[in-house]
């Protein structure tokens, strides 16, 4: 049977703090070598996903922005389904705009005073240094199409209040490694998930399905699958939920996402 792999990249694929994945490579190279698709199901936007496809040599489709799209390779699959054309792929768009989430966050900060700070309005080097980016990996990610990330200088208790006036505006939030995100409500990670799992069900007949993550923002996608997989954080705890069947792994960040690809596909 057809195996696939959907993964997270931030604290997953993707150390939290300096984006390094070398303890993953050997794994990645085997995956390859198999012919297993790897699916980034990520916050990163188009740019930063071509960014790390280009560096792990991987060509296969990807979920931007929290489920905002998915991206799917011209040709990819061999039948025809119903996308928007952009550049050399296929697009399913599930996301509200960036025009559209950037007015609500101004909305909120005027109504109730809260510190929000968009990546919107910040300057690339900015972004770089609260990120720990490069200035060009900050460029990559401030360039949203679908979902804006956020940091909410506020006490945690406060969190209830904003995600109640997100909700109010007519869209969701997520909370990540590092930043709040605010999106379309009809997008989520696990909404593309499960619209890619039907396309490679048309593909290849029954597929295998699994997903590694780290934090709440994964959810939806370890949902999604059928064997879903978390990593270990920064604080070496796994995210607190149950789901049957999941699979936690000893390591974190990427040293777990090699031992949940050992386990599951090679
Ligand atoms: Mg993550």
């Amino acid at each position: 049977m057809r195996q696939v792999l959907f993964t997270d990249l931030d604290g997953t694929l993707l150390d939290l703090h300096d984006y390094s994945y070398d303890a993953a490579l050997p794994a990645l190279e085997s995956l390859k070598k198999r012919n297993i698709p790897v699916v980034f199901c990520t916050a990163k936007t188009l740019a930063e996903n071509e960014y790390y496809q280009k560096e792990m040599g991987i060509e296969d489709p990807f979920i931007v922005e929290n489920g905002g799209a998915i991206f799917i390779p011209d040709n990819y699959f061999s039948f025809e389904f119903e996308c928007k054309k952009k550049g050399n792929y296929c697009v399913i768009e599930l996301g509200a705009s960036y025009g559209e989430l950037r007015e609500a966050l101004k909305e909120i900060r005027k109504e109730t005073g809260f510190k929000i700070t968009g990546f919107g309005d910040m300057t690339a080097e900015e972004v770089a240094e609260d990120a720990n980016f490069s200035v060009e990996k900050a460029k990559l990610a401030k360039e949203k199409e679908y979902n804006e990330s956020f940091i909410f200088d506020e006490p945690k208790e406060k969190d209830a209040i904003l995600f109640a006036k997100i909700k109010e505006k007519g869209f969701s939030v997520t909370h990540g490694g590092r930043y709040y995100n605010i999106h379309g409500k009809n997008a989520d990670k696990g909404k593309s998930v499960k619209i890619l799992i039907g396309l490679f069900k048309k593909e290849y007949g029954a597929v295998k399905t699994i997903g590694v993550g780290d934090s709440k923002n994964d959810i939806s996608m370890l949902k999604a699958v059928e064997h879903p997989a978390l990593v270990k954080n920064k604080k070496g705890a796994w995210l607190d939920i149950s789901l049957p069947n999941l699979y936690k792994a000893k390591g974190e960040g990427p040293e777990g996402w090699v031992e949940v690809v050992e386990k599951f596909l090679l």
